[in-house]
């Protein structure tokens, strides 16, 4: 659907339909937050000038359809009075996505809506040369989808192994969904003696060891946010690539973010991808831009 245009402003979060004259006011929900008193002003706006439904976006997006184009400016005056604002289209960032990560979950690494919040804050509806998507995603069950995303955020742990907790029950080497972890055995069988380790590289930083051993062995030692570039759905696919495995304060997440957009705002062509800019130019001129390092 293509973005509305007063003059030469395009008016984002609001998108012409393909009847004539009809047009869909996408709304801004920030880590799919809103508050139930929104909610119903959105329902009020939506009987009134829409056609008394709301869409519910794949992007936690709440869209108002069939709205004339004579009462956009009514609906969004309603809307802004209970605090709820408009959505981006076009070549801009979009609304921040993200799971409710440690607030409510039990898996959930940190707080994501946090995270989210700070990044709309930073980066929402700036100018790219094409739609820029960001996604929070609490733990590496992914249930946002970070690596689908221009930039994915995900909660990552770097699990210790504490011998004198551990009881041998081997139950670790069951549950790690990577299949990363080793036992070793030394010794005979007065002496004997186990020891087990973790394949750094194939380890996912999941918290499962951490959170399902039973005698409390694996522990958190480093946490913080793997962190993803250039994924993308849509008519050419591409999951993204991990830039940072583990990144350890929120500062250089907001960083790293910038950098890439700026890289993206460099090197992208108009409504090309970021991450098919990425495959164009070569991953390690993307890692130098944005890291220092190829
Ligand atoms: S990604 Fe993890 S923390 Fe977020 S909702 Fe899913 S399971 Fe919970
Ligand atoms: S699950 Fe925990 S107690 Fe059992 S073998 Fe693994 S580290 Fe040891
Ligand atoms: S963090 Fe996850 S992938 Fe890594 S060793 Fe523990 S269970 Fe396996």
């Amino acid at each position: 659907m293509a973005e509305l245009e007063t003059g030469l402003v395009a008016v984002s979060g609001v998108i012409r339909q393909k009847q004539p004259e009809y047009h869909v006011l996408r709304l801004k929900a920030v880590a799919g937050d809103l508050s139930a008193s929104q909610l119903a002003c959105i329902a009020v706006v939506a009987e009134q000038y829409g056609s008394g439904f709301v869409h519910l976006s794949t992007r936690q997006g709440v869209e108002i359809h069939n709205v004339h184009r004579d009462h956009i400016d009514d609906a969004r005056v309603a809307l802004q009075a209970a605090g709820v604002e408009m959505g981006a289209s076009g070549t801009r960032v979009r609304v921040i996505v993200a799971c409710p990560g440690e607030a409510t979950c039990k898996w959930g690494a940190f707080d994501t809506r946090k995270i989210a919040i700070e990044l709309d804050k930073r980066f929402f509806n700036q100018e790219a040369p094409s739609k820029f998507k960001m996604a929070v995603t609490g733990c590496a069950n992914n249930c946002t989808k970070a690596n689908e995303n221009d930039i994915g955020i995900k909660g990552a742990i770097e699990p210790e192994w504490v011998s004198s907790s551990c009881c041998d029950c081997g139950l670790c080497l069951k549950f790690c969904p990577a299949k990363a972890i080793e036992r070793k055995e030394s010794g005979s069988n007065g002496t004997r003696v186990y020891d087990y380790s973790i394949d750094r590289e194939g380890c996912i930083n999941c918290n499962i060891c951490t959170q399902l051993c039973p005698g409390e062995a694996w522990v958190i030692g480093r946490q913080g946010y793997t962190f993803f570039i250039g994924g993308t759905m849509g008519k050419i696919p591409r999951f993204a690539t991990v830039l940072k495995k583990l990144v350890e304060s929120e500062e250089e997440l907001y960083d790293l973010t910038r950098k890439a957009l700026t890289c993206f705002r460099n090197n992208g062509r108009k409504k090309e991808r970021f991450g098919h800019m990425i495959d164009r130019i070569g991953i390690e001129k993307v890692r130098e831009e944005i890291l220092g390092t190829s």
